[in-house]
């Protein structure tokens, strides 16, 4: 019985009558619902009773704490059956947090989308009133025609990011990869912020050349570097300098941008790899931001068997690391 129940995808807890427990998969003990070897959880007890009155298998669903802090649950789905004539009772648990967890996220983003989107559409919305309004005053026309362009770009932008993103969750890297060469990548996404650098006077550096090949999606690298330097750019004051840099470390390849910015305060480091979470919501829109990049970020990274690591102090600047695994050496293996 005891083998039967390892290869189920569930936990499991055998009763005997008086509900001592006379078998629990190993992983039950998390549930805490199991002291001096009988079972102790008030619901699961209700639910047992319930099944030996009628002697009928029953199912329900259950929130059980986590722990003794906060509100954290497991949600589990609960089958009690009774097996035999002897008053045994077999219990099956499955945890759907995991589950929900996908399906709040989900839920979150699709909440998170609609807000956003909702901002620039009410603004464009109150601006061609604006102009309606205003008939007979072309300089405040092309005023609120100035604001309408601003409106559109930010509302495109965010539908761009969107669909690169999208595009990330669907597609695997690491299926068809070509070799990449890193320091041309870095180079491509560099120029592309040249003109965004050089409007503010920061001088972006590319230091410690190395050649450097990983397997995966040259497009999405790209990307996900292009949206590094370009907060770089974004998060400092002008005359700074963002320094960019490719390094071999212990199998790995690491691609560096640094910059000498205003920082992150310590307790939004976690968070900022978050879809849509800004320090400071007035600075990222002012800056044409959608609060998508570092996102993508972490999607390429981890698509292609990586990270990504944030070192920063607030006032003094931030290195962002983007890691890969190392195929430089297993090329020039295959070659020979
Ligand atoms: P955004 O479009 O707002 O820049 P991101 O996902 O790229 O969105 O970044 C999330 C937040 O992390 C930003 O709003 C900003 O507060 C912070 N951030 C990202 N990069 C930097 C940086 N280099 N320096 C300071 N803050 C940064």
């Amino acid at each position: 019985m005891s083998s039967l129940l390892e290869n189920i995808d569930a936990e499991s807890i055998i009763l005997a009558p008086g509900e001592s427990v006379v078998f629990a998969s190993p992983s039950v003990e998390t549930f805490n619902v199991i002291k001096d070897s009988r079972l102790q959880n008030e619901s699961l007890l209700q639910l047992v009773r319930a099944v030996r009155r009628s002697a009928k298998a029953q199912e329900a669903t259950m929130e059980l704490p986590r722990g003794p802090l906060g509100d954290g649950t497991h949600d589990l789905l609960v089958r009690v059956i009774p097996i035999g004539d002897d008053g045994l009772i077999c219990i099956l648990i499955f945890d759907d947090s995991e589950m929900h967890r996908l399906d709040s996220i989900r839920r979150d983003f699709v909440a998170n989308i609609s807000h956003e989107l909702k901002t620039p559409i009410g603004a464009l919305s109150i601006l061609s009133e604006a102009v309606l309004g205003a008939a007979d005053d072309p300089e405040a026309i092309a005023n609120f025609a100035n604001k309408m362009q601003v409106e559109a770009k930010r509302l495109s932008d965010l539908v761009q990011e969107i669909i690169n993103l999208s595009r990330l969750q669907d597609a695997d890297p690491l299926k068809n990869a070509q070799d990449v060469n890193l320091t041309d990548v870095v180079k491509e996404a560099i120029d592309q912020s040249r003109l965004s650098a050089e409007k503010r006077h920061i001088e972006i550096v590319f230091s410690d050349q190395v050649s450097a090949l990983i397997k995966g999606d040259a497009r999405q690298i790209e990307m996900a570097i292009s949206n590094l330097i370009e907060n770089a750019i974004n998060y400092s004051p002008e005359n700074t300098r963002v320094g960019v840099a490719v390094k071999h470390n212990e199998g790995l390849v690491e691609v560096s941008v640094t910059d000498q910015g205003i920082g992150i305060p310590e307790k939004d480091l976690e968070r900022i790899f978050e879809r849509f979470y800004r320090v400071d919501p007035a600075r990222s829109r002012a800056t044409g931001g959608t609060g998508l990049g570092l996102s993508i970020v972490k999607h390429v990274a981890t698509n292609h068997g990586g990270d990504v690591l944030v070192w920063s102090v607030e006032g003094a600047g931030s290195t962002f690391t983007i890691r890969f695994p190392d195929s430089t050496h297993a090329r020039v293996a295959g070659e020979k």
